[in-house]
């Protein structure tokens, strides 16, 4: 017996992110091409991804910023094995969900006090053993009006640049910035006094930031309404543990079983 005559086309698979690994010994000119090479393999596949979905009537739209890349790697940076080890701390607690080629959340920290240069988590990227510098991306200009980016790296930064860059601009004292999706803090807002943001704004926008620096002013940590969280903090560990703290206390409350 033979079943035929499937209504609907199937689903496009979303693309399984893939990564550059580049060797410790190469020459510059075969890196740079492996790397132009692979930038556009990477344009290529997402754009016959964005086709595909189109057909499909499915509402993806990726990164919402024009973005000007320079191909290269992130400057050597201590902070850059920090920042994937609180990707990987985010990914084991649940704070960045999976999806099929990457996480539901991005993270950055500042280059230099008072600069407006940040290192954040490439867009469809996993935060998992595999991670490495490849998958960071600098951003060195945000222009949020044009809703422009300029960027060194081998992948596209976060679709949530913008909101990064808008933390950054208004919270001086703000060195690191994280994002995730947590429905438990969601849950719990109300219970432990985080501003929230007043209604549901599309993820990736200008709005969106926005409309999170208009509360923003009351804590570190911000729940954005339907959405997730982002907080800051002086550092990777300052914005990162205020978000597993949070989340302790929650859970501590939920075992103690009293409020
Ligand atoms: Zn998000």
């Amino acid at each position: 017996m033979s079943i035929r005559g499937n209504k609907y086309p199937p689903k496009p698979k979303p693309r399984q992110g893939r990564r550059l690994y580049i060797p410790g010994h190469v020459d510059p000119d075969v890196m740079r091409e492996t790397v132009l090479a692979f930038l556009a393999e990477e344009r290529r596949a997402a754009e016959a991804d964005r086709a595909a979905q189109a057909a499909a009537g499915e509402a993806y739209a990726g990164i919402k910023f024009d973005l000007d890349l320079a191909p290269g790697l992130v400057p050597p940076d201590p902070r850059n094995a920090e920042l994937i080890r609180w990707c990987r701390r985010f990914d084991a607690r649940g704070l960045t969900p999976r999806y099929p080629g990457g996480a539901h959340g991005n993270l950055s920290y500042r280059r230099a006090p008072g600069g407006a240069a940040f290192v954040i988590t490439a867009t469809q990227c996993t935060f998992d053993r595999d991670m490495t510098e490849a998958d960071l991306v600098c951003v060195e200009a945000v222009d949020p009006v044009a809703g422009a980016v300029r960027a060194v790296g081998v992948r596209a930064p976060s679709s949530e640049t913008l909101l990064h860059a808008a933390l950054y601009a208004a919270f001086p004292g703000a060195h690191a910035v994280v994002h995730g999706h947590s429905d438990l803090l969601l849950a719990h807002a109300g219970a432990l006094g985080l501003p929230c943001t007043a209604r549901e704004v599309p993820y990736g926008s200008r709005e969106l930031a926005e409309a999170v620096l208009a509360v923003a002013g009351a804590g570190p940590v911000v729940i954005m309404t339907g959405h997730g969280f982002v907080a800051r903090g002086a550092d990777l560990d300052a914005a990162g543990r205020a978000v597993v703290d949070l989340v302790d206390r929650v859970l501590g409350r939920a075992k103690g079983g009293r409020a």
